[in-house]
């Protein structure tokens, strides 16, 4: 019998996938990171996530049996019950068994959980969420995310598709979005979309920059603001505009306490982007709470998934909510 105070975490991108081993104390032993060429299918992509899971352990001479359990996060809607992964459009899933492909390799508990809420589960248990009862972790990526923890538990929703912070509607009939519909947050806001509108709107702008088209990133777009160029400037102020009504609205219906914020547009110059935001929560919220909701950047940064994956075992502690037990219903 092992000594079962390790855990795995793997967070499971469009592009890479990345595998954690910590200690019980949280410390991270070893920690790898691999492509994940999602058109070779689930099951390839699931059996090299077996493959290097275990040629971690043989690499730090654990057994599986010294595991609490493996943690996955996913870029998609999940079961965290049943183990299923529902929907992941960037990795072309639907309906895929996870938990029954690695857990049978393994013979410990696997948990999975969407990453957005495996990254708030980590900034609630060791980032910038410690000590709150109510968090949103926002990601401001190539995509808008958001996790939540509602009283000390990853909140879910009732239909499980709590936190599509990013699909909510700024702007009625406007910028048509990757889920089909228009107007969302993540259409106006988000960094594809903040890329796509530089081009449209600030001339010469690959020129300005010194740069191919292709390359240009959202970084450069708040560079240009930062530099004063006039129309990069009144497109970074109407990206976090749109963001700032996203978190108003966040705000009001959930009473979240604490908000941090990670993602690449997080790295934007501290006046372009939160201070202003900051601001525009502070004037616009709900009066009881607008002076009181604390936003910061997150402390975990991008690494929130991994961790959170590698604790979820804390999260279904509950038999209930344990994927073998479910499945042996
Ligand atoms: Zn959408």
């Amino acid at each position: 019998m092992g000594v079962r105070k390790y855990s795995v975490g793997v967070d499971i991108g469009g592009t890479n996938i990345k595998f954690g081993i910590f200690d019980a104390t949280g410390k991270l032993l070893l920690q790898r990171k691999i492509a994940t060429d999602p058109e070779r299918g689930s099951d390839a992509v699931l059996s090299a996530v077996t493959q290097q899971i275990h040629s971690m352990l043989a690499a730090l001479s654990l057994r599986a049996d010294d595991l609490t359990g493996i943690g996955l996060g996913v870029p998609g809607t999940a079961d965290s019950v049943t183990g299923t992964v529902v929907y992941a459009p960037n990795l072309f899933w639907k309906n895929v068994p996870v938990a029954t492909a690695i857990q049978s390799s393994f013979g410990v508990p696997l948990f999975i959980a969407q990453d957005t809420r495996a990254a708030a589960w980590a900034e609630y248990l060791v980032g910038s969420g410690q000590g709150c009862r109510g968090l949103a972790a926002v990601t401001l990526g190539t995509g808008i995310g958001c996790g939540m923890v509602m009283d000390g538990k990853i909140f879910h929703g009732a239909l499980n598709t709590a936190g599509e912070f990013g699909h909510q509607i700024v702007e009625l009939d406007g910028e048509l979005c990757n889920c089909g519909r228009r107007g969302c947050l993540e259409a106006h806001a988000g960094g594809l979309a903040i890329v796509r509108q530089a081009k449209k709107r600030i001339p010469h702008l690959g020129t300005l920059l010194g740069k191919d088209s292709a390359a240009i990133s959202v970084a450069d777009v708040f560079q240009l603001a930062q530099q004063g160029n006039p129309p990069a400037r009144q497109l970074t102020q109407d990206a976090v505009r749109y963001i700032g009504i996203g978190l108003v609205n966040l705000i009001n219906l959930t009473s979240v306490e604490r908000i941090c914020i990670s993602g690449g547009i997080s790295n934007a110059p501290r006046e372009l982007l939160m201070e202003p935001l900051i601001a525009f929560v502070r004037e616009r919220a709900y009066q009881a709470i607008s002076g009181r909701v604390q936003i910061s950047k997150s402390t975990l940064g991008e690494d929130a998934p991994l961790i959170g994956a590698a604790l979820l075992h804390r999260a279904f502690a509950h038999p209930a909510a344990h994927p073998a037990a479910a499945r042996a219903e």
